[in-house]
């Protein structure tokens, strides 16, 4: 049998034909496979990025403190919640960080770090108008800690900033620093005087003039007296302040005996300047549930202000207390002289007196009484307020919570 040579070959032909259109056809069908197997990755690749990016960013957005990433050329790549409310939470990314922080004592860790390599920290305190929040500041002065240092990863050289907002330990620090400042010279004038007059008995012999010694001996116990008062004040706003408060012994009692405790005191005073003295209290046995001490101390430091700076006759006083809904209203109100509106808002600190300009002698008290006061009050959960219209109205408000209270 003889094959015809031309079918055969047609025949190998398009086996080899039909065999190659398969090929191609797999071929193709693995290479759609594998592209869509690529797409998938790329898309699953970029789905965890970005489920690990809003993870980090979270984690970065609940920090209290503002936190920034900053490339080598001192641009902003990454900013945290806290650093977007910072910064008025103006735009910060792909923003140079001199440019960004307006102040540029802000930036002078983060420089110094991209200029060495080192770590560094400085600690700035600004003014409220070149605060970062700009508008948004009303706390007066602020202060920052700032802390940046390089972060090696592997998209190259970050650094990172730290800024923490130490404004409220900056403001403890310096009242505690004023307190003592004003404390030392609250001190040392009564001091002085009494080792001058100390000189004056010693040194020039005095001691025999009897006469002149008792004159001295007597100024020397006045101010005396007032170191001790000053003292003893300090001694009080510092057991109120230490947290002693919550060691206060809250007992029940009656108002009214504390007002009547105070105007046994001060009986002499109220008739030496005939003072009228007025009680309103619609429930005369309204209980209090507080730690009587400081009531009878805070009654008695408002009622002595109202006597003591205005010593003359026709001054009215009036102490009232009366329970509103859930809250024990007390009041002292005076028609003397009255606190000017621009001293108002300063009367409650310490050593704070409405007249600067007074010598020694006329001194009336230690500057510490309402002070003590605002202390004892807001250890009761209370708050304190004061009005004034000169030669009308003065008028110091308690409000307590009846539980508190
Ligand atoms: P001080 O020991 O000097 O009385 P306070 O803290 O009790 O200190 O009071 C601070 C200042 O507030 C006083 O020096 C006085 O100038 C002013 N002040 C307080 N209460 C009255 C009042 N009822 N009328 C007028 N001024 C007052």
């Amino acid at each position: 049998m003889t094959l015809d040579i031309p079918i055969i070959t047609t025949g190998i032909a398009l086996v080899a034909l039909t065999a190659l259109v398969i090929l191609c056809h797999r071929h193709r069908a693995v290479r759609r496979r594998s592209h869509a197997e690529v797409n998938d990755w790329k898309l699953r690749l970029d789905r965890d990025l970005k489920q690990a990016r809003d993870e980090r960013n979270f984690l970065l957005d609940a920090l209290g403190d503002a936190f920034l990433l900053v490339d080598s050329e001192a641009n902003i790549r990454f900013a945290n919640q806290a650093a977007r409310a910072l910064f008025g939470q103006r735009e910060l990314r792909d923003r140079p960080v001199r440019e960004a922080f307006l102040d540029p004592r802000l930036a002078d860790a983060l420089l110094q770090c991209l200029a060495t390599g080192e770590p560094a920290q400085s600690r700035v305190v600004l003014p409220q108008q070149t605060s970062p929040r700009g508008d948004l500041e009303n706390r007066g002065v602020n202060a920052w800690i700032i802390d940046a240092a390089q972060l090696n990863g592997p998209g190259g050289a970050t650094t990172r900033v730290v800024i923490r907002d130490v404004t409220a330990e900056h403001q403890t620090e310096q009242v505690r620093k004023d307190f003592v400042a004003n404390a030392s010279h609250e001190l040392r004038t009564p001091l002085a005087i009494i080792n001058g007059y100390l000189e004056n008995l010693i040194d020039d012999d005095m001691i025999n003039e009897p006469e002149m010694a008792r004159r001295f001996l007597t100024i020397m116990r006045k101010h005396a007296d007032r170191i001790s008062r000053i003292v003893e004040d300090m001694l009080v706003i510092s057991r109120l302040e230490s947290g002693e408060a919550n060691a206060l012994k809250l007992e029940p009692f009656k108002f009214r005996s504390c007002i009547k405790d105070i105007l046994e005191r001060l009986e002499s005073v109220i008739r030496h300047q005939h003072a009228e003295m007025t009680v309103t209290m619609p429930d005369p046995d309204l209980i209090m549930q507080g730690d009587r001490f400081y009531w009878t101390q805070v009654l008695f430091n408002l009622v002595e202000n109202a006597l003591k700076q205005n010593p003359y006759s026709g001054l009215r006083v009036e102490i009232g207390c009366q329970q509103i809904d859930h809250q024990i209203h007390i009041w002292v109100s005076d028609n003397g002289v009255g606190i000017p509106s621009a001293d108002l808002p300063h009367i409650f600190r310490r050593f704070f007196r409405v007249e600067k300009h007074h010598s020694q002698q006329e001194i009336k008290g230690t500057g510490l009484g309402l002070s003590i006061v605002k202390r004892a009050i807001e250890a009761h959960g209370g708050s304190i307020s004061v009005t004034s219209t000169p030669g009308s109205e003065t008028k110091f408000l308690i409000t307590v919570p009846v539980e508190r209270a």
